[in-house]
């Protein structure tokens, strides 16, 4: 009755006239909020600074432009490793990342990116939504005045780029590898030098000799990059990050003051790109890799069962140091760690032992 009428009511006027000769211009409301993102990425990065810029062209939408938000790239606002302190103070209203950059400020915050033999993407995600990880991160986060949201994610990362083979746990010693967050704390205890790079700083710092091997993230990103041309092996399995989450942080005062329906907005368009974010890679990763081996020639290398073995015991050793760093970061690894042995059973039986019958068929 109620939908009779309103249909009634503007049934002579312009919009269904207008409708019909597919004549009318969307309505668009005046924009009411305009925000800055800035992000660790590249500007237009594949994946990653694409997905910042899916994220904003979602909110503008969603919200039929009352918000409007600007994305810009590492170093145009803040350097990449600028972002959580910019956000917190208030230079932009939001950012795009991952927490691993930020274990300098939290060694909890890492918990929320990727941990070495830890959760996949599905798995994490089971975590952050529905296994108590939001509240923590937004308990850690709040610490900085900071809104968190899970904002994309890598998948399966790849084990790297090395210009030597890496036969035993040996060959890891004196190796000077950019790895971030916990992987780098764990290549440290195997006898190598982590170091911290922003994306863009990668294919220089291999170039130049300044770091001898590199992760970045998959085919996709990695083709993207060039990495190929200044290193001879690529690695596998991403073993340090199995399921890396990216994020987005708004700054807590900016987001609450935003009316209710603005906050949902947003939150959402988060989900959506957490969840894009895997399905580009998924799509995007296969065709990169036959890329990267048939026409550039890239040599694949598995690391060997002996140095995935070291590098796991060494992982365990890690997070549980990290975990006695102060009763937050406890309590995430608490909690991480629980969820983990469940999923990992029930991953077992589901999606490992699939994935093994399909290889086999
Ligand atoms: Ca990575």
């Amino acid at each position: 009755m109620r939908r009779r009428n309103f249909l009634k009511g503007i049934g002579a006027s312009s919009l269904v006239v207008g409708v019909t000769a597919g004549q009318v211009e969307p309505v668009r409301a005046k924009t009411e909020y305009r925000w800055r993102m800035i992000t660790t990425w590249p500007r237009n990065f594949p994946g990653l600074g694409t997905g910042a810029n899916q994220l904003a062209s979602l909110i503008g939408e969603m919200s039929g432009g009352r918000m409007e938000v600007e994305v810009y790239g590492a170093d145009e606002l803040v350097p990449a490793f600028g972002v959580l302190d910019a956000v917190s103070h208030g230079t932009a209203e939001m950012g795009h990342g991952s927490a691993q950059y930020w274990k300098g400020r939290s060694q909890a915050a890492q918990f929320f990116s990727s941990v070495p033999f830890g959760m996949t993407a599905q798995e994490v995600n089971g975590w952050i939504y529905h296994g108590g990880g939001l509240e923590l991160w937004s308990e850690l986060y709040g610490k900085f005045g900071l809104v968190p949201a899970p904002a994309g994610n890598s998948g399966v990362q790849m084990g790297g780029w090395f210009n030597k083979e890496i036969e035993t746990v040996e060959d890891l010693k004196g190796l000077k590898m950019r790895i971030p967050g916990l992987g780098g704390e764990v290549l440290a205890r195997a006898g190598g030098i982590p170091v911290d790079l922003p994306g863009g700083d990668l294919f220089a710092a291999l170039e130049e000799g300044r770091i001898d091997a590199a992760e970045w993230v998959g085919p996709y990103n990695d083709l993207a990059f060039g990495l190929y041309k200044v290193a001879k092996y690529y690695y596998y399995p991403g073993w340090h990050e199995p399921g890396t989450v990216m994020e987005a942080i708004v700054n807590k005062r900016a987001y609450e003051s935003l009316p209710v329906d603005l906050q949902s907005i947003l939150m959402n368009a988060c989900k959506v790109v957490n969840q894009d974010m895997l399905a580009e890679y998924t799509a995007r990763n296969p065709a990169a890799m036959q890329t990267l081996m048939q026409k550039h020639g890239v040599e694949l290398r598995r690391f060997p069962v002996e140095v995935i073995d070291r590098l796991s015991s060494l992982a365990d050793e890690v997070t549980a140091e990290v975990a006695r760093k102060d009763e937050l970061t406890s309590r995430v690894h608490a909690s991480y760690k629980k969820f983990l042995a469940q999923s990992k059973e029930w991953s077992a039986l589901s999606d490992l032992t699939y994935l093994q019958a399909r290889a086999e068929v």
